[in-house]
Formats: C-alpha cells, structure tokens, sequence
C-alpha cells in the first residue's frame, strides 16, 4: 500500500464514534460489541480516488467498504472537498456511515434500495437538520439500484415519514427482506406486503 492513512487520534471525534454506536445500536438492536466498524481518515482527495480507483466528485466525503468507514479526514476537509467543516457536519457524517454498516448486517450487505439505504442514513444520523425539506416527493423512488447526489435530498425525509408514522419494525423488516427482491418491482411488492399500501409519491407525506 502507498496510501498514507491515519487512523483517529481525535479524542472528540473516538467519543462521537462511541455515542453514534451506542444511538445506532439502540435503534437496530444489534448488541454490537465485537468486531465494530474500522475508522479510516483518508488524507485527501488523491487518496481518495486512488481507493475508490475512480475520479469523485468534490462532494465525496465518505464511503464504507465491509466494514470500514472511511472519511475525508477533519484537518483537510476543506481543501480537498467543497463541504464547510463543522464539528456536527462531521459527526453527522461519522455517524451516517456507521448506520450503513449496521444496515449492512441488518440486510445482508444488500446494495438495494439505494433511497432507502441512504434515507436511514440520512435520517438516523440527524442530517435531515442540515437538509432542506422539499415540497414534495418527486424522484427518491429513482434511485433504486443507481446512487448519485440527487438520491440525498428526498430520501432521508420519506424513510423519516415511514418510521414516525408506522415504526422502526417496519423499515427493519423492510431492510431484512431487501436483498430477496430480485427487481424493483419484486420490491415494490415486498413494500407493499410491509406497508399495506402502494410504493409511490401519493402516499408518502413531508412531515
Ligand atoms: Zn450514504
């Protein structure tokens, strides 16, 4: 390996990972203890692309692979990113990438669906406050095995309108059986199953 990666040496940053996982843990009931996520702080944007093994776009600021989180690291945030640092920005990241690893195990690494990966997310690690509300919901249901930034401004409010509304049992239950859909329309059906009513924008409520 040439990449020269730090691991944390950021007391802030070792307790805002325990209290992510302790949140995270009380939500999916996992018990995680042993063998919890890996954190990577990467250097740069260089560094970057050299582990995802493609040019990202300035916005790519973290990403987990198994089950290792990788984040652009605090210090250079700013150079090497077009985000603004902020002490809740950044945890709020940490902590978005660590509910994909519980997501992970919870669904058995499915890829699928990409909005309602990135909507738990979104919505477990309080990022909806750094988000503007839209109006309505017009293209979430999209992403379903294709991301790209677009897939971060509905998602995470639709996942928050399914677990006020009808409970996290549900989304859990969602995700568990995810990886069985073979289509999005297989999914649909599994929703469906779940939810009792139809997979689309009209029954979905900005809250
Ligand atoms: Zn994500």
């Amino acid at each position: 390996m040439v990449f020269e990666i730090n691991q944390t040496n950021n007391p802030k940053l070792d307790e805002a990972y325990e209290k992510s996982m302790k949140e995270l843990d009380s939500f999916f009931k996992l018990g995680w203890k042993y063998n919890r996520p890996n954190l990577v702080l990467v250097p740069d944007r260089k560094t970057i692309n050299s582990l995802k093994g493609k040019e990202t776009p300035e916005w790519v600021v973290g990403w987990t692979q198994g089950n290792t989180v990788y984040l652009l690291s605090d210090k250079n945030y700013e150079t090497q990113s077009n985000h603004k640092y902020s002490d809740d920005e950044y945890f709020a990241l940490l902590k978005h990438e660590l509910a994909h690893c519980f997501s992970h195990i919870i669904s058995k690494f499915s890829q699928k669906p990409i909005w309602l990966l990135e909507g738990l997310s979104i919505y477990l690690s309080g990022q909806l406050k750094l988000r503007t509300k839209p109006g309505k919901y017009s293209k979430f249901l999209e992403f379903y095995e294709n991301g790209g930034k677009g897939v971060y401004s509905e998602s995470g409010f639709a996942v928050e309108f399914l677990v006020k509304k009808y409970g996290k049992e549900k989304v859990i239950q969602l995700l568990k059986k995810a990886k069985e859909s073979k289509s999005k329309e297989d999914f649909a059906d599994l929703f469906k199953s779940i939810y009792d009513f139809e997979l689309n924008y009209n029954n979905f409520e900005v809250l």
